[in-house]
């Protein structure tokens, strides 16, 4: 896909974090038309070191409030629109409707599991990140096609994410980035692998899914 075909395209992200500072920024420099930024958090001091949209100046704003502000600088051609909600089973996540692609930047099950089965009902391709000190993974679920998070073992264990390194955040940010743009310009190669990084290096593993679940 040619960077004017990426103009047409949106993409959420869940997440104006660790993870998401870096997702948005490389999603913003391919092109894409349109980002939703979605995160009800506020900006602490100790978010400095890793999420680097902020600076001291921003310590009480809100995270998505704050993202926007910087790619508004960062890629004037790339609109924004803030999304000021906390994703629970319950929220509404309507606004994502249009989208080409979900990606999940953040650190509980709860959210991950709202947006899996808004991505499942929907048919929307969802990019799963997640870091853990200095280990993190990437999946792709595209519904109906691959396992879920589930499957790949995503939804077990929550992140700590104060415990995070923040050059794994970045090298599982731009995995994650990497990956939707793939997906958005028709390159589908990525589902259903698990990227996992650890010790320096990223190795694939092929996810099968699950005899029990439902999601193929
Ligand atoms: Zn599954």
């Amino acid at each position: 896909m040619t960077p004017g075909g990426r103009r047409s395209k949106s993409v959420a992200v869940i997440g104006c974090g660790g993870l998401g500072c870096n997702v948005l920024v490389h999603l913003a420099g391919a092109g894409i038309g349109k980002l939703y930024l979605c995160d009800f958090d506020v900006i602490a001091e100790s978010n400095l070191d890793r999420q680097f949209l902020y600076k001291q100046a921003d310590v009480g704003a809100l995270k998505c409030e704050r993202a926007a502000a910087f790619l508004h600088d960062y890629a004037p051609d790339v609109k924004t629109v803030t999304v000021d909600k906390k994703v629970t089973a319950d929220t509404d996540l309507t606004f994502a409707s249009s989208c080409a692609a979900v990606v999940l930047a953040v650190d509980n099950n709860e959210a991950r599991r709202a947006a899996q089965a808004f991505c499942a009902g929907t048919g929307i391709p969802l990019v799963n990140g997640g870091v853990r000190s200095g280990f993190g993974t990437a999946y792709l679920y595209l519904p109906g096609e691959s396992p879920c998070l589930s499957c790949a073992g995503l939804l077990e264990t929550e992140n700590t994410p104060e415990r995070v390194n923040s050059a794994t955040v970045g090298v599982i940010g731009a995995l994650c980035a990497e990956i939707t743009v793939a997906v958005l310009s028709g390159d589908r190669s990525a589902a259903g692998n698990l990227y996992i990084y650890d010790d320096f290096e990223i190795k694939k593993l092929k996810i099968r899914p699950e005899r029990t679940c439902s999601c193929r």
